[in-house]
């Protein structure tokens, strides 16, 4: 077993730090800590600031925000190790590449993927972020049995005529674009009818309403659909070819999860040592303890990460990765709720003025819960764990 990097992987990273360093205006954050803060206007409804519009810019025009690509796409042809290296360097410094991640992450993706060469050229916007996506997945009928989707799309010759709902449609308010799943069959097995469009959010028809989080603050929305008419030359794919979009979708939101899951932990566990020492609690054998525990947990987590990563650079499945979303989501809550429980009655202490570590725990506390129920629940995630792991038969 090889445990160290190349040199010209060291260098990569030293390339990369240099860059950091010298250009971003954000360490010291994680995407969780903006929520509320430097990215809601007053009303809590989340806006995008000029300084993440630039540090995201940068990072494409520089080949630093999807390094595994060619430079047209804001890349500089990484290998797989070297992008390990760059998402363990940022989550580590609790750097975002952006604040509205749908773009980058899986918009642009698919529609590489699966786009016609129109399409495929609206990527490069997609990933720099001047263009910002959202993804319409989720109905209130349809969240882990994504395809259950109901909103329909009936073909009428050079266009589809779209009614229906979508729910907990991240950055829909401040999107010009969604790729919308929608079912155009109704009359085939459900995974069959289904068709994934690009639909513009200005486009007659669309009401947007935004949904508040526990913190108050508006990141995701509603969307209804009432007769809003898509050109043909929007559907992505083939007609009826939209369950399969789906799953690359869901693949590029959770290839390269687990290290900023990781790192996430990693960097709670520190900010928990930093605080027992400053509380005078690093002689409390109790707290000794469970600090102890949970950091071989996050160290064993990383270790197992890596067994994956290496399976997977060499091209053969890492049924590590399926454990990885479960343990590190429901790690980073364990953390947090030692770290709230630190704090005794200022737990409670939500003004950032005053609060232990400027409320980052408070703020981590609400938007940690959603890390268990978004891109796939603890319980689906352990169901695919029991069949597709360990073989077990499907649950009734
Ligand atoms: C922060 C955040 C951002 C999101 N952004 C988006 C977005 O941009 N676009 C989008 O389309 N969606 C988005 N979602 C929605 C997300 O994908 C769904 O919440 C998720 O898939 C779960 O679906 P659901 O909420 O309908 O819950 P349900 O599927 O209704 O599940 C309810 C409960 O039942 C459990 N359950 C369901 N099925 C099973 C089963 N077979 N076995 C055992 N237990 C089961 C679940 O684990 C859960 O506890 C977002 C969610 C969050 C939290």
């Amino acid at each position: 077993m090889k445990l160290s990097f190349s040199a010209e992987d060291e260098a990569f990273r030293e390339e990369l730090i240099a860059f950091i360093e010298a250009n971003c205006p954000a360490a010291g954050y994680s995407s969780g800590d903006f929520i509320g803060t430097e990215v809601s206007d007053g009303d809590g409804i989340m806006v995008i600031p000029d300084w993440a519009r630039e540090w995201q810019a940068a990072l494409f025009d520089n080949g630093w925000m999807i390094p595994a690509y060619g430079p047209e796409l804001g890349g500089r042809n990484a290998t797989p190790t070297q992008t390990l290296i760059y998402l363990e360097e940022l989550a580590s410094r609790g750097i975002p590449r952006s604040v509205h991640f749908v773009g980058y992450a899986i918009a642009g993706p698919s529609l590489l993927e699966f786009g016609n060469p129109d399409q495929r050229a609206l990527a490069p916007a997609a990933i720099r972020g001047d263009t910002v996506w959202c993804a319409g997945m989720s109905e209130p009928g349809a969240g882990s049995d994504l395809a259950n989707i109901s909103t329909r799309a009936v073909d009428e010759g050079d266009h589809f005529k779209v009614n229906g709902q979508k729910v907990w449609t991240s950055y829909a308010m401040l999107a010009s674009k969604c790729l919308c799943y929608v079912r155009t069959d109704p009359d085939v097995p459900k995974h069959r009818g289904i068709s994934a469009l690009i639909i513009d959010m200005d486009t007659p028809g669309i009401e947007v309403r935004p949904l508040r989080h526990i913190t108050g603050q508006a990141e995701f929305a509603e969307v209804f659909f009432t007769d809003v008419l898509v050109p043909k030359r929007n559907l992505v794919g083939e007609q009826g070819d939209g369950w399969r979009i789906t799953m690359g979708a869901l693949a590029h939101e959770r290839g390269g999860l687990w290290v900023e899951g990781v790192a996430g932990c990693q960097r709670s566990i520190d900010d928990i040592l930093t605080m027992i020492k400053s509380r005078g609690r690093d002689q409390d054998k109790v707290v000794r303890r469970r600090v102890a525990e949970l950091y071989s947990q996050v160290r064993g987590l990383r270790a197992l990460g890596y067994k994956g990563f290496a399976s997977f650079a060499q091209g053969t499945s890492a049924p590590e990765h399926s454990f990885m979303k479960v343990a590190t989501s429901e790690l980073h809550q364990t953390l947090i709720e030692l770290a709230m429980d630190l704090q005794g009655a200022g737990l409670a202490v939500t003004d950032r003025a005053v609060a232990e570590s400027k409320g980052r725990w408070q703020q981590s506390f609400f938007t940690g819960l959603a890390a268990t129920i978004g891109g796939g629940t603890s319980e689906v995630q352990r169901n695919v764990i029991a069949q597709r792991v360990l073989g077990l038969p499907r649950g009734r």
